[in-house]
């Protein structure tokens, strides 16, 4: 190409830009806001963390295979009536984290990741579930991970870092808010603060909640309880639930804390929930497909309790399900399997990559004693992901074909060396994202035989669906941005629609 070419070129697409530029800007401007007379009185808002289009595809796509039938078979979120695009950038990044896209739903504005409740230049919003709690309707926050974590955070508490998580868990006490739900706190004690505040929990309890663990206990409580938080007895990895797919009888699942919580804030002012899959999100972190869509049904059964009490009060509900970002850069379609997917191959995976490296691969570190020899863990491999050693690899999708073999011995090998920090090269880092090796290894190889591909460990910049139903939901349909959800929110509570700023402490 000659300079002249470039030029040209140049000149001929700025044009171009301009142009579009022009014809855009001025045409349907502005977010669709609620001006309806009637207010919805019971607000769910659903978000599934790292919940991007290529999740529900390849669930959806997974539910219909696994009946035999091609096509979709449509989660909950998907029939809904309206249907919105949201993008999800931060003030600095094309790629948001869960902290910048919590703040720009719940407070309206943009800010750099790691941001809660603050602009990009730190200055402190109100999040609009405070708005209304001021209202007068009940708060609820539920999630599978901890309470503390950036995405329930962004609805309750204001922080530079979301890494200040001893901080965060002390503004649970003064939020007033009637019902916290799923996870435990990351740092009750303060162990990573400067300027420890005492035990959050003791703070809590102090501001009035009972704070329960266990079913035993959350079926006790009555709406004449009081103000609420409740735990699962089991927090197995980052004082989160474990992963649906993990689940065991005694684990109460996001559904179960959905429902206390529709019993408990039901009263005649109204209430507004937010509910987190929040590990959606960790499981595409590690590039574990089967380990999402569980956590993606387990997600679905708490909007169908959301949608059993919209049946019973049709006019007063409203539902919206959104993500806050994809995770993981999942698409349906892989080199190695062109035009065809195998999404069955997934069933044969029967723990999430969290409970194979710390119960699985810990228990065989523990009896092989130093002796570790890749041969033992073969039938460990086909009996949790359903990948076999032996048999006709063109015939039957789920046989590991010899370089596949060689991948898994390499990760076997490393894994067994205790390779898991944060792997220090790039290409090392490439291969493992600072997972163990073995294990993410073998969702990649699953996946990549059902025809899914991952591109990354961390989130991507593509928008995400959001979905509405009920009174006002109209309201959601378009293609618009996440601080946008803040204002239609707000117009839907019929509270001020633009960002409030606290004052400066
Ligand atoms: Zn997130």
């Amino acid at each position: 190409m000659t300079n002249a070419f470039l030029r040209r070129t140049a000149v001929t697409l700025a044009a171009l830009l301009a142009l579009t530029l022009a014809l855009c800007s001025g045409a349907f401007a502005g977010t669709t806001l609620y001006s309806g007379k009637e207010k919805p009185k019971y607000v769910f808002l659903f978000i599934g963390d790292g919940l991007g289009l290529p999740q529900l595809s390849a669930a959806q796509f997974l539910f219909a295979a696994s009946q035999g039938k091609m096509g979709e078979d449509k989660l909950l979120m998907s029939t809904f009536p309206v249907q919105g695009i949201t993008t999800t950038y931060s003030a600095e990044t094309a790629i948001t984290d869960s902290a910048a896209a919590g703040t720009a739903i719940a407070s309206g504005v943009k800010t750099y990741n790691a941001g809660i409740g603050v602009d990009a230049n730190k200055k402190p919003y109100r999040n609009f579930a405070s708005m209304a709690k001021d209202k007068g309707m009940k708060v609820g926050i539920v999630s599978s991970v901890s309470l503390d974590h950036a995405t329930p955070a962004a609805f309750y508490a204001v922080s530079e870092s979301r890494n200040a998580y001893h901080e965060i868990s002390h503004q649970i006490a003064t939020s007033g808010f009637d019902y916290f739900a799923g996870g435990g706190l990351i740092d009750p004690d303060g162990k990573k603060s400067k300027a420890p505040k005492g035990n959050a929990f003791e703070a809590i309890k102090g501001a009035g909640y009972s704070v329960v663990s266990g079913r035993a206990e959350l079926q006790k409580l009555t709406p004449k309880s009081g103000k609420v938080m409740a735990m699962n007895d089991r927090l197995p990895d980052g004082n989160a639930l474990p992963y649906a797919i993990d689940y065991t009888p005694n684990d109460i699942s996001l559904a179960e804390f959905t429902a206390k919580g529709i019993e408990l804030l039901d009263n005649p002012k109204g209430f507004f929930m937010m509910v987190e899959g929040g590990k959606i999100d960790w499981a595409c972190h590690a590039n574990d497909a089967m380990a999402a869509i569980g956590d993606l049904v387990a997600f679905n059964e708490a909007v169908a309790e959301a949608v059993k009490f919209m049946k019973k009060h049709p006019k007063e509900t409203l539902i919206v399900v959104t993500g806050d970002h994809e995770t993981g850069g999942l698409t349906v379609g892989f080199a190695g399997t062109k035009y065809d997917n195998f999404f069955t191959v997934l069933q044969g995976q029967k723990v999430s990559f969290q409970h194979f490296t710390d119960v699985v691969l810990k228990d065989y570190r523990a009896k092989c004693g130093g002796n570790f020899n890749f041969e033992d863990m073969k039938p460990i491999i086909t009996a949790n992901f359903g990948l076999k050693f032996e048999g006709d690899a063109a015939a039957d999708r789920t046989v590991l074909k010899d370089f596949e073999i060689a991948m898994l011995k390499e990760a076997f090998n490393r894994s067994m060396g205790g390779e898991t920090e944060k792997s220090k090269d790039e290409m090392t880092y490439r291969l493992y994202g600072g997972y163990d090796p073995l294990a993410v290894s073998l969702t990649q190889i699953l996946n990549q035989k059902a025809g899914l591909g991952w591109t990354t460990y961390s989130h991507t910049g593509v928008p995400v669906a959001t979905a509405a139903v009920g009174l006002a939901a109209e309201t959601f349909g378009g293609y618009y941005d996440n601080t946008d959800l803040f204002k239609k929110f707000c117009s839907v509570l019929g509270i001020a629609t633009e960002p409030v700023t606290l004052a400066a402490n």
